[in-house]
């Protein structure tokens, strides 16, 4: 497939780049475009075959359905049965924004785009570029993350490129994801609000909002035999090459036996990656992939690390852990998948 690749300056807009984006949406094609939190890889989300495409660009299970992107906030409208208080609510404080609600889907939104499911994920961005594609197509768009099943989502053009090539019909290059972790995704069905996946609105933030609010019980072990109302959770995700462990105990102890593998490593040939806060890089001897001074900056790297070290052919990594509050909670659900829950104590 041969795939249109073009770049566009979101401090400058230009509305014919997007209208030709926007029309191969509504053409039924497939389109990856920037949003503030990583790559999506979007088409008609009302068109069954579209959404097909989908899956098949991504390697995806067909059970694990798509979110959907509006521009404006009455466009849900046509597409869910109805909007209570608490997700009227949400939608005033954190729309535009990295927000997903669950809601009841209409029957205009096909099973291939929510995954055989009742319900449909919806959210608004409030990249300018995201934004505009979905105004100018008319059209809702779909769109997960633009990664191959399993591996970390881009936020970085030439990572987009190199894996996707090919598998889509266009590829519009934007401005860096703000976030650089995909949206949280909150669901109102239950008795109380429940986050199925953690992102950069915080359960704190929601809580501000909407009082009790809870993690999805499933984010908290390995899920593989959960019926989860997120089906995504219970697929291995976020997956470099290299082998990530993550390591718990003071960082000079963590330094000490990285080092110490590492010399045996180099002599073996195996090549050793460690993944820290920028503030520690001098204490390790092996290739150290910064992630940043804040948590903030921890989770918009986090994803381009990861990439980062299958292209430096890291063979094991050795991951710093994160608090688990605020972005914490993003950063670490992360974090573990990557590692397949690996966790060394020193
Ligand atoms: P992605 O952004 O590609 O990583 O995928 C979208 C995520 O949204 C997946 O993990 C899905 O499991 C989740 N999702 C999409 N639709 C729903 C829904 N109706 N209910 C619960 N989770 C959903
Ligand atoms: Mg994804």
């Amino acid at each position: 497939m041969e795939t249109i690749i073009k770049k566009i300056d979101p401090n400058n807009i230009d509305q014919d780049i997007i209208d030709e984006f926007g029309k191969m949406i509504a053409d039924g094609k497939t389109v990856i475009f920037p949003t503030e939190t990583v790559y999506g890889l979007g088409a008609n989300a009302l068109d069954e075959d579209a959404a097909s495409k989908i899956y098949e660009a991504k390697g995806r299970p067909s059970d694990n359905p798509l979110l959907v992107h509006v521009s404006e906030i009455e466009e849900i409208n046509p597409l869910v049965k109805k909007i209570d208080k608490k997700a009227k609510l949400l939608m005033d404080k954190f729309w535009p924004g990295p927000l997903t609600i669950v809601f009841e889907k209409k029957d205009i939104i096909p099973y291939r785009t929510s995954g055989g499911l009742d319900t449909v994920a919806i959210r608004m961005p409030s990249d300018e570029v995201a934004r505009r594609i979905i105004k100018s197509s008319k059209k809702p768009i779909a769109a997960p993350s633009a990664n191959l099943s399993g591996r970390p989502s881009p936020t970085k053009a030439e990572h987009i490129i190199n894996d996707m090539q090919g598998r889509v019909d266009g590829i519009l290059i934007g401005g860096p994801c703000n976030y650089g972790v995909e949206s949280t995704i909150v669901d109102l069905s239950g008795e109380y609000p429940v986050v199925l996946r953690p992102g950069s609105i915080t359960l704190e933030m929601l809580r501000e909002v909407l009082g009790k609010v809870e993690l999805d019980p499933a984010l908290m072990r390995k899920s593989d035999n959960i019926k989860a109302k997120a089906p995504g959770m219970k697929y291995k995700h976020y997956s470099p090459k290299a082998d990530v462990y993550m390591v718990k105990g003071q960082i000079e102890d963590f330094a000490r036996m990285v080092n110490e593998k590492n010399k045996e490593n180099v002599s073996k040939g195996i090549k050793t990656g460690v993944l820290c806060m920028s503030k520690y890089k001098d204490l390790f001897e092996a290739d150290v992939f910064e992630l940043g001074d804040s948590y903030e900056e921890v989770a918009k790297n986090l994803f381009d690390e990861l990439i980062e070290l299958d292209q430096k052919q890291i063979d094991i990594a050795y991951a710093q852990i994160f608090e688990e509050k605020d972005v914490g909670v993003a950063i670490m659900n992360r974090l573990k998948k990557s590692a397949a829950y690996r966790l060394i104590e020193v």
